[in-house]
């Protein structure tokens, strides 16, 4: 079974708390049937923006489109979207399949027809023949299904969902995750989904459109947004890595005595960032040697932390800036010298050697 699914069309939306904007003017095109993420820090205008699709704060200024018709004014129970939140808000008085029930009952249907609904929604989210439990009863894995469940009961065409699996264990979470990104391919409904999360939206997005301060700073596939980010706040967020302050000639980066070949051979040229993604550094064995695909540079080891399935180490170049590299804790045995002091020849491929803007970033 799969709804009819609706394009959301989001232009020059505008709202303001004070003199501070929530949302500052923001374009943003979904696509029918698909799973899109906003991503972004405490307070930068997810929520907001997820109401206002919800019909429950009217913005300032701007449009919102379903489809083709205009929704600003429409009603939050006449916009045909369902809508999940961060702690469950289930009525705890009511059983499972009255919760689940509750949006059929606002909306008039009744009787066999809406028993079956719920039975079929909660058949959806694995909680089949729970429908006489209590609230109370509930794993919150559990409750946050019922939540899904009572969402997706009347077959909306948007779904709407903020920060749902925040208040889950980090294993649950996960495995929730990955059900909802199945739920999401069976029944391909437009889904907007908030986390601050940058795992989680890597992990689940068709795209991400990357917020911050009430403006959409990057929309892109997972891996566009983790590769090529577009400048330093977007880079940050959504990963860890080191900035050079370089400059740029004729495709090559300049650091200090270092010269980076970069993929942009383009017109760039001035002062930049180059973004070193930790994991995308490899340590050189003694006897290994890059070829010309690569960047190759030395550094002077500080320490190594081990954390389990990788270990981060930290490095020195000669002006003293400190660079991370990651290694899978099983590459550590293959290198004989990872003793503080010890000097290291480190090498990242062309395409990992990321040129960012200097200007663009907001942190
Ligand atoms: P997020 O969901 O990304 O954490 P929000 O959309 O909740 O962010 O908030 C965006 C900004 O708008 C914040 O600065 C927040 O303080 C402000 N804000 C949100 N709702 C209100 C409100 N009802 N009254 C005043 N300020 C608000
Ligand atoms: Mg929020």
């Amino acid at each position: 079974m799969k709804n009819a699914s609706l394009p959301i069309s989001i232009e020059k939306i505008t709202k303001k708390y004070g003199s501070t904007y929530a949302l500052d003017h923001v374009d943003l095109e979904i696509r029918s049937g698909e799973f899109l993420t906003l991503l972004g820090p405490s307070g930068s205008g997810k929520t907001t923006l997820l109401t206002v699709l919800a019909g429950f704060t009217r913005p300032d200024g701007g449009s919102v489109k379903f489809g083709d018709t205009e929704m600003v004014c429409v009603p939050p129970h006449q916009r045909d979207v369902g809508m999940v939140f961060q702690n469950y808000a289930l009525f705890p008085h009511m059983t499972v399949a009255e919760n689940v029930a509750y949006p059929l009952k606002i909306r008039g249907v009744k009787g066999l027809q809406a028993q079956e609904r719920v039975e079929r929604s909660l058949e959806m989210v694995r909680l089949g023949g729970y429908g006489k439990r209590g609230i109370d009863q509930l794993s919150g894995g559990q409750k946050q299904r019922v939540a899904l469940a009572r969402a997706m009961v009347f077959e909306p065409r948007i779904m709407l969902m903020d920060e749902p699996l925040s208040a889950l264990d980090k294993q649950l979470r996960e495995h929730m995750q990955i059900e909802l990104r199945q739920l999401h391919e069976k029944l391909g409904m437009t889904t907007v989904y908030v986390t601050h999360d940058q795992r989680e939206a890597l992990t689940m997005s068709d795209r991400i459109a990357v917020i911050n301060f009430g403006k959409i700073m990057q929309l892109d596939t997972p891996r566009a947004i983790y590769e090529r980010p577009l400048n330093k706040f977007v880079a940050e967020f959504i990963g860890e890595s080191t900035f050079l302050p370089v400059q740029i000639e004729k495709g090559i980066a300049r650091f200090s005595n270092f010269s980076f070949k970069t993929l942009h051979n383009d017109s760039r040229h001035g002062s930049a960032l180059l973004m070193l993604r930790p994991e995308r550094l490899k340590v050189l064995g003694e006897q290994e040697n890059s070829n010309s695909e690569f960047n190759e540079f030395s550094a002077q080891l500080v320490h190594v932390v081990y954390q389990g399935d990788s270990s981060l180490l930290e490095v020195k170049l000669p002006d003293e800036t400190v660079v991370q590299v990651r290694m899978p804790s099983i590459e550590l045995q293959n290198h004989q010298n990872l003793l503080p002091g010890a000097l290291l020849r480190i090498a990242v491929s062309v395409q990992d050697t990321v040129v960012l803007s200097a200007e663009g970033g907001t942190s």
